[in-house]
């Protein structure tokens, strides 16, 4: 078959009458299949119910260092959950606080920190005329949405293999101080499951910025979430808070990360690493606030995982679960839409999305073509500020939530959905 590109009008159509009649069939199933968002399966929760059964008598409630987690106190987590999460930050416990559930919470709060008080002595960037952000496009939608909150001006940087590009970024933030920040997700990003190289690690540590108080968002949300087990088969990410040391800028960055994809999302347990500098000053902020945060579920999560090996082995039980979800999306893709040309996606080693780009101008039109057929996608534009993709091209897929079954299923909705888009794009 020749790719839809080289075929004729009448070949198109044809081909275009052909799909129509599938996938009216396909809608006639009254299907109920999501594949939205980067939720866990109930298999992947399974693993950590034992989790919940690890601290339940008095002795159980005692940390290392004697305290009753039971009651009141320690503002920036117990000892032993800062060792657990700065192994997962890849950073030293004194450099580290524990906050609640959610790490998108403390991006937040973080912001909200900069925005009314300022971040170590500078003005607070409520004050300011305008803030811009920069965001890599594909990206998360939840940090636009922190961002657009705030009312920032969120400018696009392109997103290369290797991470965001960095002539673009080092051009932008250069000689503009209204520039405050960039998010990241350094490791298996969402949802393009990039790493960023070694070299724009170090590029983003040391780059001149017009504003002293540029801040790197790096939320390592999926660090550890490798679908593979041998070594050769996982990203390596560089530590940017070493870089950003070497560079001569310690209080550059703030890493983030959570056990939502690890334990429980919304009842794992987050925390920050930066540098001392930003520590004091964040604890300091936390003060008035929050008088410490749930210390029994730091217990439990620190008595079921341990340490860092402790959590490779957890993690590896989730990639077993995961493996087949990633392998089957890559498979029917590929089978699929290899010769309808077109098309491209990625193919993460870890992570929890694969970054599809349709033809440009059909993704709105795929992805409501499969909500008619009853397959929820994540919205098309919704990996780009303001939902705003320029070129309408990117849907991000979300795999891990349904049961094998159900993906093949789902998988098969969305292909053809994407070549009833582009027939009608080429046929216009
Ligand atoms: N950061 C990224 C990149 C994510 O993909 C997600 C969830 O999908 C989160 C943060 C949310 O993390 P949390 O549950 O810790 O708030």
């Amino acid at each position: 078959m020749p790719a839809y590109a080289d075929m004729t009008t009448e070949e198109l159509a044809a081909k275009r009458d052909e799909l129509m009649r599938e996938y009216e069939a396909i809608k006639a199933k009254g299907l109920a299949l999501n594949m939205a968002r980067g939720k866990p399966s109930s298999a992947q929760l399974d693993l950590s119910m034992p989790m919940l059964a690890s601290v339940t008598t008095y002795e159980d409630c005692l940390a290392e260092d004697g305290t009753d987690c039971r009651n009141y106190g320690v503002l920036d987590g117990i000892p032993e959950a800062k060792r657990l999460m700065a192994s997962m930050l890849d950073d030293d416990a004194d450099h580290v606080i524990v906050f609640g559930s959610s790490s998108l919470n403390i991006m937040y709060d973080t912001m909200a920190r900069c925005w009314s008080f300022g971040t170590l002595g500078h003005t607070p960037w409520s004050k300011l005329d305008e803030v811009k952000w920069l965001c890599p496009c594909p990206g998360y939608d939840r940090h636009f949405g922190v961002t657009e909150a705030f009312g920032f001006t969120m400018i696009p940087v392109t997103m290369t293999p290797d991470g965001p590009d960095m002539d673009e970024v080092e051009r932008l933030v250069a000689n503009d101080a209204s520039v405050k920040g960039i998010w990241c997700v350094p490791k298996y990003s969402n949802p393009g499951g990039v790493t960023y190289s070694d070299e724009v690690v170090r590029r983003l540590a040391a780059m001149p910025c017009a504003a002293e108080d540029f801040r790197i968002f790096w939320d390592n949300a999926y660090g550890i979430h490798h679908l593979y087990d041998a070594p050769e088969q996982q990203d390596q990410l560089l530590d940017i808070r070493a870089a950003c040391d070497e560079a001569g800028n310690p209080d550059r960055c703030f890493k983030f990360a959570s056990t939502s994809k690890v334990t429980f999302p919304g009842a794992g347990i987050s925390a920050m690493a930066a540098s001392a500098a930003n520590i004091a000053d964040v604890k300091a902020r936390m003060n008035p606030q929050v008088i410490g945060h749930d210390k029994l579920n730091q217990l439990r999560h620190v008595r079921f995982l341990r340490d860092a090996k402790g959590l490779a082995a957890h993690m590896s039980k989730h990639a077993a679960i995961l493996r087949p979800k990633f392998e089957l999306v890559d498979a029917k893709l590929t089978e699929a839409l290899t010769e309808v040309g077109g098309c491209s996606w990625s193919k993460p080693r870890g992570g929890y999305f694969v970054s599809f780009d349709a033809p440009a101008g059909c993704a709105k039109r795929i992805v409501a073509l499969a909500k008619d057929a009853g397959v929820t996608m994540t919205g098309a534009g919704a990996t780009w500020p303001y939902k705003n993709d320029p070129a309408d091209s990117n849907i991000r897929i979300a795999p891990s939530l349904p049961p094998v079954e159900e993906l093949e299923a789902t998988l098969d909705v969305f292909t053809c959905c994407v070549k009833l888009a582009y027939i009608e794009k080429l046929l216009r």
